[in-house]
């Protein structure tokens, strides 16, 4: 099924798509992994993370579907200008485009888990992909610019949520 756009709004999240970044539904896991049960909002991105996070965890997401563009998350984010990501973070001293390096990122991510954008997929689906396939391996191939230890602490914390997630729900 192709769509354009997403049904998101911040009234409810339940039998609505959500339209996400693969790497930010990862992160939501990852923090989750650490303990985070409840996202509050950032006020320096006033992005929606908080929440998107909060619907997922809470398990009122029925529908996903993901982009390598902004989502769901960025739209009302500082940061989002003319639909393009226009952060930087920094990394060895050195400054890095955001949206370039997410999009290369979003789209490993996305052949690693043999996943295709434009496509509207069953959340409770795509978490048990998650759960079979994420691997430190896969970590590695889709952050292989991260050092080692930091992918060991993200892949930890992001099995602990996913799995965490499917024991609860
Ligand atoms: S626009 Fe950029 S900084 Fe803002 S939520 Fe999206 S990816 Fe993050």
């Amino acid at each position: 099924m192709k769509v354009t756009g997403s049904d998101f709004d911040d009234t409810s999240t339940t039998n609505k798509v959500i339209v996400i970044k693969p790497h930010h539904l990862l992160d939501i896991f990852k923090l989750y992994g650490k303990g985070i049960e409840n996202f509050i909002p950032d006020k320096n991105y006033n992005h929606n993370f908080y929440l998107i996070g909060n619907a997922v965890i809470g398990n009122k997401v029925n529908k996903i579907r993901f982009t390598y563009s902004y989502d769901d998350i960025c739209k009302p984010c500082y940061y989002l200008k003319n639909s393009v990501c226009s952060d930087y973070f920094s990394a060895n001293g050195v400054d890095i485009n955001k949206n370039k390096f997410n999009e290369k990122l979003d789209i490993r991510l996305m052949k690693l888990l043999n996943l295709k954008f434009d496509e509207i997929y069953e959340f409770k689906n795509i978490i048990e992909l998650f759960n079979s396939e994420i691997s430190l391996k896969l970590i590695n191939l889709a952050w292989y610019s991260s050092n080692q230890e930091d992918n060991i602490i993200r892949y930890k914390l992001t099995k602990k949520g996913i799995e965490n997630f499917l024991s609860k729900y």
